[in-house]
C-alpha cells in the first residue's frame, strides 16, 4: 500500500537529502530543486515510509529497486538537461527519475519492459502532475524510433555494452548517460554524438544497478 500524504516532516527529510546530495558533491542546483519538489516516499510503499528519504536504493515489486537518490541526482547532473527537451529514459522502474526530469521541464519518454510495473504507473496520480511525460510499454534495447531523435537518453539499468539503436536515435551534440558492466559493477559514461555521427565517451564513477534485460514481461 501507498500513502500520499506530504507532511512537514516528510518536507524536513527532503531537505536533509539535498544536504546529504549536496556533500557528496551534487552542485547542480536545478537538480537539487527537483529533488527537493518530489515527494520520493510516493513512489514506494508506505511501509518503508520512515527510511523513504534514505540515500538507498528501496525494492519497489518484481525485483526491481527504486534508485538510491545519489544515483538519480548523478545521473541527471551529467545529462546536463534544459528545458524542452526531448528526453528518452530507459527503465521508468518507480517513476521517479522520469518525474525528475520532468519536473526540470524536459519532455520525457520512459520505457518499462516489465507489464506489472508499467501497469502500476498508468495508475500513479502524481504522474499526471506532469503533461511532458509519457509511459511506454516496450523493450528499451529498441528505444523509441516513433518518436527519435532525441536530445538525451538516461539509462537506469546495468547495460551490457553500448547499445546502437540508442545511439542512432540520438540528435547530433545529444548525450547519452549510461551505465555499463565493468566487472561486478558498471562504469557511468556519458557519450556526445559529434557531427560525423560517432560517440565520444566521457567515463565517471562506478555504480551498482539492476540488470538490463532484453525481450519483455507480459505481467501475467
Ligand atoms: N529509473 C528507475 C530505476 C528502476 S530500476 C527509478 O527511478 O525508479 C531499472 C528498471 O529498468 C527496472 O524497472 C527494470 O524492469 C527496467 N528494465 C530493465 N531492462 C529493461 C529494458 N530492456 N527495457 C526497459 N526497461 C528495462
Amino acid at each position: 500500500m501507498r500513502k500520499f500524504e506530504d507532511t512537514y516532516r516528510h518536507k524536513g527529510l527532503r531537505k536533509q537529502l539535498i544536504d546529504t546530495l549536496r556533500r557528496k558533491g551534487i552542485s547542480d542546483e536545478r537538480v537539487l530543486d527537483a529533488i527537493g519538489k518530489i515527494p520520493r516516499h510516493f513512489f514506494m510503499d508506505s511501509a518503508l515510509d520512515k527510511i523513504a528519504y534514505e540515500d538507498r536504493a528501496f525494492p519497489i515489486g518484481e525485483g526491481q529497486t527504486i534508485s538510491q537518490p545519489y544515483t538519480v541526482a548523478y545521473q541527471t547532473q551529467l545529462l546536463e538537461v534544459k528545458p524542452f527537451e526531448k528526453v528518452l529514459e530507459i527503465g521508468t522502474g518507480s517513476g521517479y527519475q522520469a518525474c525528475v526530469l520532468a519536473e526540470m521541464g524536459a519532455w520525457v519518454y520512459t520505457i518499462e519492459r516489465q507489464k506489472k510495473l508499467f501497469d502500476q504507473n498508468k495508475q500513479f496520480f502524481y504522474f499526471s502532475k506532469y503533461p511532458n511525460l509519457k509511459c511506454f510499454y516496450g523493450d528499451g534495447f529498441e528505444g523509441l524510433p516513433t518518436y527519435a531523435p532525441f536530445d538525451r537518453v538516461i539509462v537506469t539499468a546495468a547495460a551490457p555494452t553500448i547499445p546502437q539503436k540508442l545511439l542512432d536515435q540520438m540528435k547530433t551534440g545529444g548525450k547519452m548517460v549510461i551505465p555499463v558492466d565493468e566487472g561486478s559493477l558498471q562504469r557511468m559514461l556519458r557519450l556526445t554524438r559529434n557531427a560525423d555521427g560517432i560517440a565520444e565517451e566521457e567515463k565517471f564513477e562506478l555504480f551498482s544497478f539492476v540488470p538490463m534485460l532484453g525481450g519483455k514481461t507480459n505481467g501475467m
